[in-house]
């Protein structure tokens, strides 16, 4: 009778403490966005020059025949094989080419290299308009996704708050850039950014982080900075394998004017 009560016991103690597991809260986009510290304000200093004589040109000015409209960002996210979003005749990058600008058409979504890269040295301008509204995340957003993955954000972050890993030069929803070395709208940006690309063991996890370096008109603003995964507006990082993968810029939804660029060159390494 009592080894029967002690084994019932058993069961009842198991299963009450089966049901007190703590219930993990559901993911909001608060959890991963943080405020303080804001990175200081540096000015920067001047940035012209030409591309260097073994550069891939992606963008000079004239046309977009280096490019291509991207997949639907889902579908990306389920696929390892990136080299599969191959362009074709559909896929045609249909941003606004002028006076030697390029510019966001956000109806149009997100663009990409018609290549593919693994380590490079890639060199992009860009230019939030003097006329630019909205505040924090909804002021000029756009974005660099390095092999299609992860963001290096582009932001209006001249007076306008946001948290600091969304800055702009932030890897987005990760490291905060050193400083705040943009410049006023309507004023050219430029961001140099030196990548490495990950390599992975047999199980698809990372032997070695993707590492990415840069430069904010000429400050160093990413240093080294080991990238930890996926860089999700809701969620943590999540380790995708993958190869080779394109550049991608990201035309945002937010009802700001849309921002441009110019002067897009590549070095592979
Ligand atoms: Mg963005």
């Amino acid at each position: 009778m009592i080894t029967i009560l002690c084994i019932t016991c058993a069961f009842v103690v198991h299963g009450q403490n089966a049901n007190k597991y703590p219930i993990p809260p559901t993911m909001t986009h608060e959890m991963t966005e943080f405020w303080t510290p804001q990175p200081k304000i540096v000015a920067p200093g001047s940035t012209t020059g030409l591309p260097p004589s073994d550069a891939i040109i992606l963008f000079n000015g004239s046309d977009l025949s280096q490019w291509e409209k991207a997949p639907d960002k889902s579908v990306l996210i389920k696929g390892k094989d990136l080299s599969k979003f191959k362009s074709s005749e559909k896929n045609n990058a249909l941003w606004i080419v002028e006076d030697g600008i390029l510019t966001v058409n956000k109806e149009a979504g997100d663009i990409q290299t018609i290549q593919s890269f693994g380590d490079f040295q890639l060199h992009i301008e860009w230019r939030i308009p003097e006329n630019i509204s909205g505040e924090s995340q909804l002021r000029g957003n756009s974005g660099v996704f390095l092999q299609n993955i992860y963001e290096v954000q582009i932001l209006d972050s001249y007076n306008n708050e946001t948290y600091a890993n969304g800055q702009s030069g932030s890897i987005y929803k990760q490291t905060a850039p050193l400083v705040n070395a943009m410049r006023p709208p309507g004023e050219w940006n430029v961001f140099d950014i030196i990548y490495t690309a990950p390599t992975f063991k047999s199980d698809g996890t990372y032997r070695s982080r993707p590492v990415v370096t840069i430069l904010h008109n000429g400050v160093l603003i990413q240093n080294n900075t080991q990238i930890l995964g996926t860089t999700p507006y809701i969620g943590l990082p999540q380790v995708i394998e993958h190869g080779k993968g394109p550049i991608r810029l990201q035309a945002h939804g937010d009802e700001s004017a849309p921002i441009s660029f110019r002067n897009i060159w590549i070095r592979e390494l």
